[in-house]
């Protein structure tokens, strides 16, 4: 996308959340550091705007995140779905509608949406779309589109767009650490966000679930394809053996990937049994995103995932021959 299309999003963008009030936000389930940060950052904009707002999303936000929330409450859909509809959503970090679950449920059936994102593999499912596929994190976009609205970056909304930069980058390591994400990063810490802590509370701090869980399940770890592709699995046995929860599980797919050699890293989620949740991470030589797209998942090129029907055995012996393909 050239800079002129992109300038043009920007304006339709902001165009919309001028036109519109009452708005749905909604993040994708099962939340990261980008999707709580977008969702939490699109709420202290709005709020700048003094227009109207509910945040949604299909389950919890994780505790971790809940710092950047201030009197913002976000209402977990699967607990307590709200009585009315919205006729105005703005969806943050979802790569295609299914990922904005089961929230979708309390859309009129008119309603409005704008599609903030930065995935490739985002199909445009907006009324009016702001993707940059370009962009690192969702509060990348989410900053220019603070700059378009001309609102004023208070510590609140800093917070939150550092936060989503800190982790979809992997604390500024991965490929998409572009110069712009250093300048907007610079631009947060010149305006007192207080980066160690984040990085601290994000990144370094492991929980003893956390912890109990990694140990338990590096006896997972397996090889396929000339050792060119690792993966580690986590049952629901293993989590009530080691009293982790499902947020527990953030990270561990790294311990696959980063082994020397290994193209591609992945992480078989046991989510309620026949459901598993696999998570992708590559290393650039096969694009996990279009792996993903086949089993009806989605993500980047070097990180992605999608959810298969069937026992642990089967979906990884799908899936690690599908990955040996692509690196054929
Ligand atoms: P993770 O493995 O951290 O859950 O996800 C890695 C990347 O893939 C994230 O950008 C995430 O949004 C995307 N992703 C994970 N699962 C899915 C999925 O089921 N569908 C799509 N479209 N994207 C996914
Ligand atoms: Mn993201």
């Amino acid at each position: 996308m050239t800079a002129a299309e992109y300038a043009v999003q920007l304006q339709a963008a902001a165009g919309f959340i001028r036109e519109q009030d009452d708005f749905l936000v909604v993040a994708h389930v099962q939340p990261d550091g980008d999707a709580a940060g977008s969702t939490f950052a699109v709420a202290w904009m709005l709020q700048s705007l003094n227009k109207r707002f509910t945040l949604i999303n299909e389950g919890p936000i994780p505790e971790k995140f809940m710092y950047m929330a201030g009197p913002h409450e976000v209402i977990e859909f699967e607990k307590a779905p709200p009585e009315r509809k919205f006729a105005a959503v703005i969806s943050v970090d979802c790569a295609d509608f299914a990922r904005i679950g089961s929230v979708s449920e309390c859309f009129e059936p008119e309603r409005k949406l704008l599609n903030i994102d930065h995935h490739a593999t985002n199909d445009g499912f907006g009324t009016v779309n702001l993707v940059r596929a370009d962009a690192a994190a969702t509060v990348e976009v989410l900053y220019d589109l603070a700059r378009e609205l001309n609102l004023e970056f208070t510590p609140e909304l800093n917070n939150c767009i550092y936060t989503g930069l800190l982790t979809d980058t992997g604390g500024f390591r991965y490929s998409n650490t572009t110069p712009k994400v250093m300048q907007i990063a610079a631009d947060m810490l010149a305006r007192g966000v207080k980066g160690h802590e984040l990085a601290e509370r994000l990144l370094e701090t492991m929980t003893l679930g956390q912890v109990s869980l990694l140990k338990r399940s590096l006896n997972t770890l397996s090889f396929a394809h000339e050792n060119k592709v690792a993966w580690l699995s986590v049952t629901l046995d293993d989590l009530s053996a080691t009293d982790a929860s499902s947020d527990d599980m953030d990270g561990l797919v790294n311990y696959a990937r980063n082994v020397e050699g290994v193209e591609v890293g992945m992480l078989f989620k046991e989510k309620e049994p026949g459901i598993i949740k696999v998570s992708f991470r590559s290393g650039g030589l096969a694009d996990v995103a279009a792996i993903a797209q086949k089993f009806g998942g989605g993500g980047h090129v070097k990180a992605a995932g999608c959810t298969i029907r069937g026992a642990m055995s089967e979906a990884v012996e799908r899936v690690v021959r599908e990955v040996g393909m692509a690196l054929a």
